[in-house]
C-alpha cells in the first residue's frame, strides 16, 4: 500500500459547520448504485421536508426525499458529477426547517419493520459506492463479521473523522441497529493510526458496555492508501479475499462506513431520511477549508454565492471526492450527492502532465494492493486486445489509482483500466 501525502491535519481540527438554508436544490434521480429512482411528484407541487419525491425502481435502487420544504420547479437533465448530465428534480426551497428530536423506542419494532424504515429513508453507502443499504442489510447468506469503516484513507477528506469526533454515540446506535439486523459474531471498528484520538473514545465506549454489540474489536491500521477500500479492509482484517465480481457477504463479511451508520441511526430513531450529509471542502485554491453539513442537492456554486467557501486563487482543478479516486469537474454547477464525501479546489492540474512510454519499472505492480499487473493492461488495451484482460484478473482492480500515482511515465493507468473493463467481452 502507498504512503501518500495526507493533507488532512487542518481539516481534522475543523469542527463541522451548518450551511445556511439553501435556496435551490438539484436532486439527481441517480445517486446510488443500481437503477435511478422514479420521480413521484410533478412540476408545481409543494412538498414538505422529508417527503418522498422519487421511489426506488426495483431491488437495487434507492428512494429520494425533499431535503427541505419547497416547490418542484423542474424535472429535467441537470449536471451530475459522475454522469455529467442526468435527470434531476429541481426544488425551489422555502426558508423553513423541520426539527427531528424525539428518539423512538425500538423495542417494539421487528427486524422487518426496521429494514423497511431504512429502505423508506433512501439510505445508501456514504463512503462513495452509494450501494442501497437495505440490500446490503439483507444478505442471502450468513455474515459473521461486521466491519465498521472509519479509515477515510483518501487524502484531504476529513468528514468521517469529524463525524466520529462529534457523533460517535449516534454512530454506535446505528451499529447496534445493523447488529440487530444481521446478527454478526463480531464487530471490528477499523480506523487508521492518524485518528488516534478516536481510539481512546472507542476504548471508552467499549468499557462502558452501553451498546448491545457482540465482541467489539478495535483495529488501528497503518495510515496507508487504499486502506479503507472495502476489499482491502476485509483482507487486512480477516485475510479473506473478495474476488472480482464477488460481494463481501460471499466471504461472510459486511462493511459499513461510519457515515452510513449515522444515517441509519437518524432514519430509524428520528424518522429522518437521508437528506443531508457532511462534506469536506479543501484545497490550496480556497481561502479556508471547511467541514460542512449540506442538504443533498446543494450546488457548489451556492456554497460560493453564499460565501460559505471563498477562492483565494482561481482553481485549475476541481475534484469531486479525493485526489486518488475523485472525478474532475469543469464548473461549479454540480450538486452534492448522497455519496459525496468532499470536494477539492486545487491550483495545479496534475493530469496536464504528458504521458510518456512505459519504462517497465514495475512500480505499478509493486504498489497494487490487489497484486495485479497494471502495465500488462495498458499494453493490451492499447492494442485493443480486450479478450485477454480476463486472464490478468482486471475485474479484481478496485480502481484505487495507486498504480497511476507511482508511475514515473505518468500513464493514466486507471483511465486505461476503465476502458478495458468496459470493452472486454462480458461473461455469459
Ligand atoms: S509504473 Fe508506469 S512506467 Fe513503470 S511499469 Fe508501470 S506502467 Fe510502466
Ligand atoms: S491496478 Fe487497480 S487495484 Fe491495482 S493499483 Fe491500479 S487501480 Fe489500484
Amino acid at each position: 500500500m502507498l504512503k501518500v501525502h495526507e493533507s488532512k491535519e487542518l481539516q481534522h481540527q475543523l469542527p463541522s459547520e451548518k450551511l445556511r438554508l439553501p435556496k435551490k436544490l438539484y436532486l439527481p434521480l441517480s445517486q446510488h448504485t443500481g437503477r435511478p429512482s422514479k420521480a413521484c411528484v410533478s412540476i408545481g407541487k409543494e412538498v414538505e421536508e422529508a417527503s418522498t419525491i422519487a421511489l426506488e425502481d426495483g431491488l437495487i435502487s434507492a428512494r429520494l426525499h425533499a431535503p427541505q420544504k419547497g416547490k418542484i420547479t423542474a424535472i429535467e437533465n441537470y449536471w451530475h458529477p459522475v454522469l455529467k448530465r442526468a435527470p434531476a428534480i429541481a426544488l425551489e426551497c422555502a426558508p423553513e426547517e423541520k426539527r427531528y428530536q424525539i428518539e423512538k423506542d425500538l423495542q417494539h419494532y421487528s427486524k422487518d419493520e426496521i429494514l423497511e424504515m431504512i429502505k423508506n429513508s433512501g439510505i445508501v453507502g456514504m463512503g462513495g459506492a452509494a450501494f442501497p443499504s437495505q440490500v446490503k442489510l439483507k444478505p442471502p447468506q450468513k455474515v459473521d463479521t461486521l466491519i465498521i469503516n472509519g479509515c477515510e484513507c483518501e487524502p484531504y477528506l476529513a468528514c468521517d473523522y469529524r463525524l466520529m469526533v462529534e457523533n460517535l454515540d449516534e454512530i454506535f446506535k446505528g451499529i447496534e441497529i445493523v447488529c440487530r439486523l444481521i446478527n454478526p459474531k463480531e464487530v471490528i471498528f477499523a480506523i487508521e493510526d492518524n485518528k488516534i484520538s478516536i481510539k481512546k473514545k472507542l476504548n471508552h465506549i467499549r468499557s462502558l458496555k452501553k451498546f448491545n454489540i457482540p465482541k467489539l474489536g478495535i483495529a488501528v491500521l497503518k495510515t496507508a492508501y487504499p486502506q479503507g477500500g472495502e476489499k482491502q479492509l476485509i483482507f487486512t482484517l480477516t485475510k479473506r479475499r473478495v474476488k472480482g465480481d464477488e460481494l463481501p457477504f460471499e466471504v461472510g463479511c459486511l462493511v459499513h462506513n461510519v457515515a452510513t451508520c449515522f444515517a441509519i441511526y437518524e432514519a430509524v430513531y428520528l424518522d429522518k431520511p437521508l437528506i443531508e450529509r457532511m462534506v469536506t471542502c479543501a484545497g490550496d485554491a480556497l481561502c479556508a477549508p471547511k467541514n460542512i453539513w449540506v442538504k443533498i442537492g446543494t450546488t457548489l456554486k451556492e456554497l460560493f454565492d453564499e460565501k460559505i467557501l471563498e477562492f483565494k486563487i482561481e482553481p485549475k482543478k476541481i475534484i469531486a471526492g479525493g485526489p486518488m479516486m475523485g472525478i474532475g469537474l469543469n464548473h461549479l454547477e454540480y450538486p452534492i450527492l448522497k455519496g459525496s464525501g468532499g470536494f477539492l479546489f486545487l491550483t495545479k492540474d496534475v493530469t496536464e502532465l504528458e504521458e510518456g512510454p512505459c519504462i517497465r519499472c514495475a512500480r505499478c505492480v509493486d504498489e497494487c494492493p490487489m497484486q495485479l499487473t497494471p502495465l500488462e493492461y495498458v499494453k493490451r488495451i492499447k492494442k485493443e486486445e480486450y479478450a485477454v484482460l480476463d486472464k490478468f484478473n482486471i475485474n479484481d482492480c478496485i480502481e484505487c489509482g495507486s498504480c497511476a500515482y507511482v508511475c514515473p511515465a505518468k500513464i493514466p493507468l486507471v483511465h486505461y483500466i476503465k476502458i478495458g473493463k468496459n470493452y472486454m467481452p462480458k461473461k455469459k
